[in-house]
């Protein structure tokens, strides 16, 4: 079997242009939807994906404002610049990047944020809230995504056991949050495998739904992978290529070539998950907004 590839290109695309809708609709009723992004340091991973932010809000129609502030900023410096965002009416959304510098404490900070502009997903208000089913928490954005691109290719996991392999806060906790709630595109049966798991190929191989994001490239090899079940390939690595320009190529946490002819579906990297994540960014963005215009 050679698996179908989902096309994270265009699936968030389709995402962008009901972005796009939205926000044109709330600039005719004089709301002006806003992504304010604060970044701190010189992290070139960090600047390539806030500058991949900004840009794809300005495609949609959100304004953004960008704080890029150095290295050795204070903690209460950028907590009293949150507190101005938070308190600014024309700022719908706040989107800290992360990692920060070891002065500044990720946990303080993203409690800063108010939970209602909170379009990363990371306050526990949120988490909370959708720890406990309430659908109108914001999502944290990639996981959102892969539940997105399901629906997209119509593929449902009622009921399918799905393994996600990576805890983080960011991917694997919330894509077990959300693949185990009772709503539609989910009520899936999870299991979630990490680092300490034994017999990860075993446990992989039961599933119907392959979610990995562990941060090491290709460790997913295809004898792990069932035959006709659905990959979903969230990790993104450099490898040294000597035989591209840059000197580097990107591959994901899965062995794409084998795994692609056991699959029925699988995410490509780049062009899979990547693409998914700022495209529920600019989503929630325009959701802040409509609430806080009172119209959602
Ligand atoms: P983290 O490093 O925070 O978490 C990695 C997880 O993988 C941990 O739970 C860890 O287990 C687990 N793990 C590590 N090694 C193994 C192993 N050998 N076997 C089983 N599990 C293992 O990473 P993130 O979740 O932040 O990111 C994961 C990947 O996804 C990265 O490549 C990252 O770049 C990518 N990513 C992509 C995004 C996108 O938009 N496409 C967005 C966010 C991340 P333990 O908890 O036991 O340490």
């Amino acid at each position: 079997m050679s698996a179908k590839i989902i096309d994270g290109n265009e699936i968030s695309a389709s995402v962008r242009a009901e972005v796009k809708v939205e926000a044109d609709e709330l600039r005719a009723r004089g709301i002006e939807p806003c992504l304010a992004v604060m970044l701190v340091g010189e992290d070139p991973a960090s600047r390539v994906y806030v500058g991949m932010k900004e840009k794809k809000c300005a495609e949609v129609g959100i304004r953004n404002i960008d704080a890029r502030l150095p290295a050795d900023t204070s903690q209460e410096e950028i907590l009293a610049l949150l507190d101005e965002w938070n308190a600014d009416p024309s700022i719908h959304g706040i989107l800290v990047q992360l990692p920060l510098p070891d002065q500044v404490d990720e946990k303080t900070v993203t409690e800063r944020i108010l939970p209602e502009k909170d379009v990363d997903g990371f306050h526990p208000v949120n988490v909370g809230r959708m720890s406990g089913g309430d659908t109108t928490a914001f999502r944290p954005c990639t996981p959102h995504g892969v539940q997105v691109m399901l629906k997209h290719i119509d593929w449902d996991p009622s009921g399918k056991h799905a393994v996600i392999v990576g805890r983080s806060n960011i991917v694997g906790r919330p894509m077990a949050t959300i693949l185990s709630q009772k709503e539609p595109w989910a009520n899936a049966t999870v299991t979630v495998a990490h680092s300490r798991s034994e017999d990860l190929a075993g446990i992989c191989r039961l599933a119907d739904l392959l979610i990995v994001a562990v941060g090491r490239p290709e460790s997913v090899t295809g004898d792990m992978v069932r035959d006709g079940a659905v990959v979903i390939d969230v990790g993104v690595n450099r490898v040294d290529d000597p035989t591209t320009e840059k000197g580097y190529r990107l591959v994901g946490d899965v062995a794409f070539d084998e795994a692609k002819e056991k699959a029925s579906w699988i995410t490509p990297v780049p062009g899979g998950v990547g693409p998914m994540t700022i495209a529920m960014l600019l989503k929630n963005t325009v959701t802040a907004a409509g609430r806080m215009a009172g119209s959602d």
